[in-house]
Protein backbone atom coordinates (compact mmCIF):
# COMPACT_ATOMS: atom_id res chain seq x y z
CA UNK A 1 0.00 0.00 0.00
CA UNK A 2 1.28 3.59 -0.78
CA UNK A 3 0.22 6.27 1.10
CA UNK A 4 0.54 9.98 1.09
CA UNK A 5 0.54 12.08 4.11
CA UNK A 6 -0.07 15.74 3.75
CA UNK A 7 0.89 18.52 6.65
CA UNK A 8 -1.17 21.40 8.13
CA UNK A 9 -2.76 22.90 4.84
CA UNK A 10 -4.50 25.67 6.93
CA UNK A 11 -6.76 27.35 4.24
CA UNK A 12 -4.38 27.22 1.71
CA UNK A 13 -6.08 25.82 -1.28
CA UNK A 14 -2.55 26.75 -4.02
CA UNK A 15 0.09 25.11 -1.80
CA UNK A 16 -2.71 21.72 -1.93
CA UNK A 17 -3.15 21.93 -5.29
CA UNK A 18 0.77 21.96 -6.11
CA UNK A 19 0.87 18.96 -3.61
CA UNK A 20 -1.94 17.02 -5.14
CA UNK A 21 -0.37 18.30 -8.64
CA UNK A 22 2.61 16.47 -7.31
CA UNK A 23 1.18 13.03 -6.67
CA UNK A 24 -0.41 12.69 -10.04
CA UNK A 25 2.61 10.50 -10.74
CA UNK A 26 3.21 9.02 -7.44
CA UNK A 27 0.45 6.25 -7.63
CA UNK A 28 -0.83 6.22 -4.26
CA UNK A 29 -3.77 4.36 -2.85
CA UNK A 30 -4.79 6.61 -0.04
CA UNK A 31 -4.22 9.91 0.90
CA UNK A 32 -3.70 11.09 4.58
CA UNK A 33 -3.59 14.81 6.61
CA UNK A 34 -2.55 15.37 9.74
CA UNK A 35 -5.21 17.97 10.68
CA UNK A 36 -5.51 21.97 10.77
CA UNK A 37 -7.03 21.74 7.70
CA UNK A 38 -8.02 25.58 8.13
CA UNK A 39 -6.61 28.42 9.97
CA UNK A 40 -4.14 30.96 9.53
CA UNK A 41 -5.57 31.41 5.47
CA UNK A 42 -8.17 33.24 3.58
CA UNK A 43 -9.47 30.15 2.13
CA UNK A 44 -10.97 27.62 3.82
CA UNK A 45 -14.01 26.59 2.03
CA UNK A 46 -11.79 25.66 -1.37
CA UNK A 47 -9.41 23.72 0.87
CA UNK A 48 -12.38 22.10 2.41
CA UNK A 49 -13.54 20.84 -0.95
CA UNK A 50 -10.28 20.20 -2.19
CA UNK A 51 -9.38 17.42 0.81
CA UNK A 52 -13.11 15.86 0.38
CA UNK A 53 -13.18 15.63 -3.47
CA UNK A 54 -9.46 13.76 -3.07
CA UNK A 55 -11.12 11.16 -0.67
CA UNK A 56 -8.66 11.84 2.08
CA UNK A 57 -8.45 10.54 5.71
CA UNK A 58 -8.01 13.25 7.88
CA UNK A 59 -8.01 13.81 12.08
CA UNK A 60 -8.68 17.38 13.63
CA UNK A 61 -5.88 19.91 14.14
CA UNK A 62 -6.14 22.47 17.29
CA UNK A 63 -6.85 24.98 14.46
CA UNK A 64 -10.27 22.73 13.34
CA UNK A 65 -11.17 22.39 17.16
CA UNK A 66 -11.12 25.63 17.33
CA UNK A 67 -13.25 26.85 14.60
CA UNK A 68 -16.16 23.95 15.89
CA UNK A 69 -15.80 25.36 19.65
CA UNK A 70 -13.81 21.83 20.34
CA UNK A 71 -10.70 23.91 21.17
CA UNK A 72 -10.59 27.16 23.13
CA UNK A 73 -9.29 29.70 20.62
CA UNK A 74 -8.24 32.19 23.66
CA UNK A 75 -5.01 30.65 23.78
CA UNK A 76 -3.89 32.02 20.50
CA UNK A 77 -2.46 34.53 19.31
CA UNK A 78 -3.95 37.44 18.49
CA UNK A 79 -3.24 37.00 14.64
CA UNK A 80 -4.70 33.00 14.82
CA UNK A 81 -7.45 33.80 16.91
CA UNK A 82 -8.53 36.68 13.71
CA UNK A 83 -7.93 33.81 11.02
CA UNK A 84 -10.03 31.35 12.91
CA UNK A 85 -12.96 34.39 13.59
CA UNK A 86 -12.47 35.30 9.15
CA UNK A 87 -12.58 31.28 8.58
CA UNK A 88 -15.66 30.22 10.47
CA UNK A 89 -17.26 33.25 9.13
CA UNK A 90 -16.40 31.54 5.35
CA UNK A 91 -17.78 28.41 6.34
CA UNK A 92 -20.85 27.00 5.65
CA UNK A 93 -22.47 24.99 8.36
CA UNK A 94 -21.75 21.79 6.45
CA UNK A 95 -18.01 22.58 6.35
CA UNK A 96 -18.42 23.26 10.27
CA UNK A 97 -20.53 20.09 10.47
CA UNK A 98 -17.44 18.22 9.15
CA UNK A 99 -14.78 19.67 10.94
CA UNK A 100 -16.71 18.58 14.06
CA UNK A 101 -16.52 14.90 13.12
CA UNK A 102 -13.20 14.72 12.49
CA UNK A 103 -11.83 11.88 14.69
CA UNK A 104 -8.24 12.90 16.86
CA UNK A 105 -6.46 9.58 16.20
CA UNK A 106 -6.67 7.50 12.71
CA UNK A 107 -5.04 4.28 12.18
CA UNK A 108 -4.30 2.10 9.25
CA UNK A 109 -3.47 -1.25 9.11
CA UNK A 110 0.34 0.14 8.51
CA UNK A 111 0.48 3.17 10.60
CA UNK A 112 -0.84 5.71 12.96
CA UNK A 113 -2.14 9.45 12.07
CA UNK A 114 -3.02 12.45 14.66
CA UNK A 115 -2.34 15.83 15.11
CA UNK A 116 0.06 16.45 17.59
CA UNK A 117 0.59 13.77 20.16
CA UNK A 118 -0.99 10.19 20.31
CA UNK A 119 -0.41 9.64 23.58
CA UNK A 120 -3.06 12.91 24.57
CA UNK A 121 -4.27 14.07 20.84
CA UNK A 122 -7.08 16.05 22.74
CA UNK A 123 -4.23 18.52 24.25
CA UNK A 124 -2.77 19.40 21.48
CA UNK A 125 0.90 19.23 22.86
CA UNK A 126 4.28 20.01 21.07
CA UNK A 127 7.07 17.59 20.77
CA UNK A 128 9.84 19.75 20.59
CA UNK A 129 12.07 17.36 22.23
CA UNK A 130 12.83 14.07 22.21
CA UNK A 131 11.75 12.56 26.18
CA UNK A 132 8.15 14.71 25.36
CA UNK A 133 7.97 12.08 22.24
CA UNK A 134 8.31 9.11 24.97
CA UNK A 135 4.45 8.39 25.66
CA UNK A 136 3.45 8.63 21.89
CA UNK A 137 5.74 5.32 21.28
CA UNK A 138 3.98 4.06 24.16
CA UNK A 139 0.67 4.64 22.65
CA UNK A 140 1.95 3.18 19.39
CA UNK A 141 0.82 -0.30 18.19
CA UNK A 142 2.09 0.35 14.29
CA UNK A 143 5.65 0.59 12.91
CA UNK A 144 5.40 4.38 12.85
CA UNK A 145 2.65 7.37 13.11
CA UNK A 146 2.30 10.60 11.22
CA UNK A 147 2.40 13.59 13.04
CA UNK A 148 2.01 17.72 12.34
CA UNK A 149 1.73 20.81 14.52
CA UNK A 150 5.04 22.06 14.68
CA UNK A 151 5.15 22.79 10.65
CA UNK A 152 8.42 21.44 11.03
CA UNK A 153 9.72 18.22 9.87
CA UNK A 154 11.83 15.73 12.07
CA UNK A 155 11.39 12.46 12.09
CA UNK A 156 11.76 10.81 16.15
CA UNK A 157 12.93 7.22 16.58
CA UNK A 158 13.45 4.53 18.50
CA UNK A 159 16.45 1.93 17.28
CA UNK A 160 15.89 -1.47 17.60
CA UNK A 161 19.01 -1.64 19.46
CA UNK A 162 18.17 0.99 21.92
CA UNK A 163 14.10 0.80 21.77
CA UNK A 164 14.22 2.47 25.16
CA UNK A 165 15.62 5.62 24.10
CA UNK A 166 14.46 8.39 21.49
CA UNK A 167 16.95 9.99 18.76
CA UNK A 168 16.21 12.10 16.13
CA UNK A 169 17.34 12.79 12.33
CA UNK A 170 16.31 15.41 9.83
CA UNK A 171 17.00 12.97 7.04
CA UNK A 172 14.53 12.57 4.06
CA UNK A 173 14.39 8.61 3.10
CA UNK A 174 14.21 6.32 6.14
CA UNK A 175 14.18 2.68 5.93
CA UNK A 176 11.68 2.25 8.81
CA UNK A 177 12.87 -1.70 9.07
CA UNK A 178 16.01 0.24 10.97
CA UNK A 179 13.64 1.36 13.41
CA UNK A 180 11.94 -0.51 16.31
CA UNK A 181 9.21 2.36 15.70
CA UNK A 182 9.06 5.83 14.43
CA UNK A 183 6.99 9.18 14.81
CA UNK A 184 7.37 11.33 11.50
CA UNK A 185 6.54 14.98 11.40
CA UNK A 186 5.34 15.59 7.71
CA UNK A 187 5.90 19.62 7.98
CA UNK A 188 2.97 21.49 6.73
CA UNK A 189 1.68 22.25 3.31
CA UNK A 190 0.08 25.64 3.63
CA UNK A 191 2.58 27.19 6.16
CA UNK A 192 6.37 25.90 6.43
CA UNK A 193 7.99 26.63 9.53
CA UNK A 194 11.70 25.38 9.10
CA UNK A 195 12.84 28.32 6.46
CA UNK A 196 11.63 26.73 3.69
CA UNK A 197 8.92 28.32 2.23
CA UNK A 198 7.87 24.75 -0.28
CA UNK A 199 4.87 22.68 0.52
CA UNK A 200 5.71 19.84 2.57
CA UNK A 201 4.11 16.27 2.11
CA UNK A 202 5.41 12.30 2.98
CA UNK A 203 5.50 9.31 1.43
CA UNK A 204 5.01 6.11 2.62
CA UNK A 205 5.09 2.55 0.94
CA UNK A 206 4.40 0.15 3.15
CA UNK A 207 5.39 -3.03 1.41
CA UNK A 208 8.90 -1.42 1.23
CA UNK A 209 8.39 0.30 4.49
CA UNK A 210 10.06 3.03 3.13
CA UNK A 211 9.36 6.65 3.99
CA UNK A 212 10.72 9.94 2.38
CA UNK A 213 9.91 13.10 2.64
CA UNK A 214 8.93 15.88 0.23
CA UNK A 215 9.07 19.25 -1.41
CA UNK A 216 7.10 21.22 -3.67
CA UNK A 217 6.90 25.07 -5.08
CA UNK A 218 3.39 26.79 -5.57
CA UNK A 219 2.66 30.34 -5.96
CA UNK A 220 2.98 31.83 -2.71
CA UNK A 221 2.01 35.27 -4.21
CA UNK A 222 -1.50 34.67 -4.98
CA UNK A 223 -2.36 32.87 -1.41
CA UNK A 224 -0.62 35.71 0.54
CA UNK A 225 -2.98 38.42 -1.41
CA UNK A 226 -5.70 36.68 -0.70
CA UNK A 227 -4.81 36.94 3.08
CA UNK A 228 -4.06 40.54 2.81
CA UNK A 229 -7.34 41.24 0.54
CA UNK A 230 -9.24 39.61 3.27
CA UNK A 231 -8.04 41.96 5.97
CA UNK A 232 -6.21 39.23 8.03
CA UNK A 233 -2.76 40.83 9.61
CA UNK A 234 0.37 40.84 7.14
CA UNK A 235 2.59 38.96 9.00
CA UNK A 236 0.13 35.97 7.89
CA UNK A 237 1.04 36.83 4.14
CA UNK A 238 4.67 37.65 5.10
CA UNK A 239 5.81 34.59 7.09
CA UNK A 240 4.79 32.52 3.32
CA UNK A 241 7.53 33.78 1.88
CA UNK A 242 9.84 32.82 4.25
CA UNK A 243 8.73 29.17 5.48
CA UNK A 244 8.23 30.65 9.09
ZN1 LIG B 1 -0.92 23.89 12.28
Amino acid sequence: MRYAILGDLHSNPTALEAVLAALEDAAVDAILQVGDVVGYGAAPRETIELVRAAGMQVVMGNHDGACTGHVDATTFNDAARLAIRHNVAQLEREDLRWLAALPLVHTTEHCALAHATLARPERFDYIQRPDEADTSFEALDRPVCFLGHTHRPVTLMRLREAPLRTSYTFQEELELGEFDAALVNVGSVGQPRDDDPRAAYALFDSGTARVTLHRVEYDVERESDRILRAGLPKILADRLFLGI
